[in-house]
């Protein structure tokens, strides 16, 4: 494919779905085209296919702005979710912008012609298109391969590793022994929905994550669906989950005190009398020092009830021929071990990014408004809340990419440029956020900034109020004609 738009779209994903529903509807004589590496619509949706994949936010704050959500469960299921994000492509007609296939490997900036040319793979041979401006929509993970630590005898074991980036479709765990090594959230999803089938399900954590149980269904949300019609519950529900997250993030910043012994008496209530609350499910870390699991009406205390789970906190020291031995001197007998060990973060699908024949550092870059890179022109990233649903903020960086785009149609700017020249701006990291799998990578990521408009915000209402309403020509933003 050669030729040339307006707007390359990067990622077909649930951004990138969205992203390309705001542009067209903004700028219908506009040229787009959103190159996906991927056979496929959905992304993340897509690829995960393990058992009882599902959200782990609201689908009233994780669905679009523009489109209203009206299932009856609010913490929706993997199917469900892709669903939406292809009806959402095909009601627009977006899925002829689509070329699938086609991963991005190189954008190159040149500032004489004002454009992008992009290289892609497709089929082995690399293709080119140029573009005014780009919109990466390519989420945050490596597609090729999850984060797999090094587990010593692992080629020992007689049973089967799955990690669940990569879940076999036919992998057949009815009636036999599973662990799951971890404790985030894939292995909250994973420990109920396997337990189903399997002879008995052992969650293998090194420490605690906080789990907060919800109900799968919001009655509210239902009830005014019924009362207001779809697009006016859908925007009060968005609103009235969007306080109660903020809320509780609040309560659990201010006073992790206050939070740590709320949710330990919830969980409690949950675990039969004795249970030991303290090592299985009292983490080391506050509240929201990484990001809070979710279970649908309790669904993993309740296989831990009755005894179709149970949880170990314990280090394995390594595999044996029947499963695991632990640093305890425990021993884990198992028929399949799932590594729910995470996912290796990687920085705009891995492209290489050059301007005027310089290779862009990723690190030596400021994020402004968490959606541009200092020194890049005529380039935005969508990159989700951590404390909220990810596409709250896809929906404003799209809002804003479109309200740029206009300042600088109607101004004849050919050029935007996110500039810092301000010292006393100090570096901050891009992501404020503990988890394991951000620590492990985030060096490689931009930076964010100590102050406005470099520093990165997680407030939803706060990002309203500057990206939908905030000034475009703000001094930091600096624009130029051909
Ligand atoms: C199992 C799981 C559950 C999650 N649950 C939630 C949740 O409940 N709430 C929440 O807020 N967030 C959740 N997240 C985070 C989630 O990834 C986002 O909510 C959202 O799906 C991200 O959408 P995206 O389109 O930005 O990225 P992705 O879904 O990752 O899509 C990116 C797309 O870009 C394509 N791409 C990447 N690199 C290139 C390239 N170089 N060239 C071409 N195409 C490329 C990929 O193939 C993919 O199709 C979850 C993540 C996982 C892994």
């Amino acid at each position: 494919m050669t030729g040339h738009v307006d707007v390359l779209i990067v990622g077909a994903g649930l951004s990138g779905i969205g992203a390309a529903h705001h542009i067209q509807s903004a700028f219908p004589r506009r040229t787009f085209a959103v190159l996906e590496a991927r056979d496929a619509i959905g992304g993340t949706w897509d690829l995960f296919r393990y058992p009882g994949v599902r959200s782990d936010s609201d689908m009233h704050t994780l669905g679009y702005r523009f489109r209203p959500w009206t299932q009856a469960k609010s913490i929706a299921d993997g199917p469900s979710i892709l669903s939406y994000i292809r009806r959402t492509a095909e009601d627009a007609g977006i899925e002829r912008a689509i070329r699938f296939g086609h991963k991005v490997v190189q954008a190159s900036w040149s500032t004489q012609d004002s454009r992008w040319t992009v290289t892609a793979e497709h089929k082995g041979k690399p293709v080119r298109i140029t573009a005014s401006f780009l919109y990466l929509c390519t989420g945050y993970y490596d597609y090729d391969a999850g984060h797999m630590p090094e587990f010593p005898g692992i080629e020992k074991f007689g049973g089967t590793v799955v990690h669940p980036q990569h879940w076999p479709q036919d992998l057949d765990y009815a009636g036999k022994k599973v662990v799951v090594i971890g404790s985030g959230a894939t292995a909250v999803t994973l420990v109920p929905a396997l337990a189903a089938d399997a002879g008995h399900v052992t969650m293998l954590q090194r420490s605690p994550t906080y789990i907060a149980s919800m109900p799968g269904e919001d009655k509210i949300a239902n009830r005014l669906r019924r009362l207001l019609g779809d697009g006016r519950a859908y925007a009060i529900t968005r609103w009235k989950n969007v306080a109660l997250a903020t809320l509780l993030y609040q309560l659990s910043r201010r006073r992790p005190g206050v939070m740590k012994s709320l949710l330990r008496k919830a969980v409690q209530k949950q675990l039969p009398r004795g249970y030991d609350v303290d090592t299985h499910f009292n983490p080391r870390y506050q509240p929201w020092d990484q990001r809070l699991c979710l279970a649908p009406d309790g669904d993993i205390f309740r296989v831990i009830r009755r005894g179709r789970a149970s949880v170990v906190t314990d280090h394995i020291k390594e595999f044996t021929p029947s499963g695991l031995r632990l640093e305890s001197g425990a021993t884990l007998d198992a028929d399949v071990v799932v590594a729910a060990t995470g996912l290796r973060l990687l920085a705009f699908g891995g492209m290489r990014l050059i301007i005027d024949g310089n290779d862009v550092k990723l690190p030596e870059t400021m994020a402004y408004k968490g959606m541009m890179l200092s020194g890049v022109p005529n380039l935005v990233f969508t990159v989700g809340y951590t404390n909220a649903s990810w596409t709250l903020k896809a929906d404003l960086v799209s809002e804003y990419t479109v309200r740029l785009l206009r300042h600088m149609y109607r101004n004849g700017y050919t050029r935007c440029v996110p500039t810092n020249d301000d010292p006393s701006v100090t570096e901050q990291p891009l992501l404020d956020f503990q988890a394991g799998y951000v620590l492990r990578a985030i060096h490689e990521f931009p930076k964010a900034g100590s102050r406005a408009p470099w520093k990165l915000g997680m407030s939803y209402a706060h990002d309203v109020v500057t990206l939908r309403y905030g000034k475009i020509d703000d001094g930091a933003m600096r624009f130029a004609r051909a």
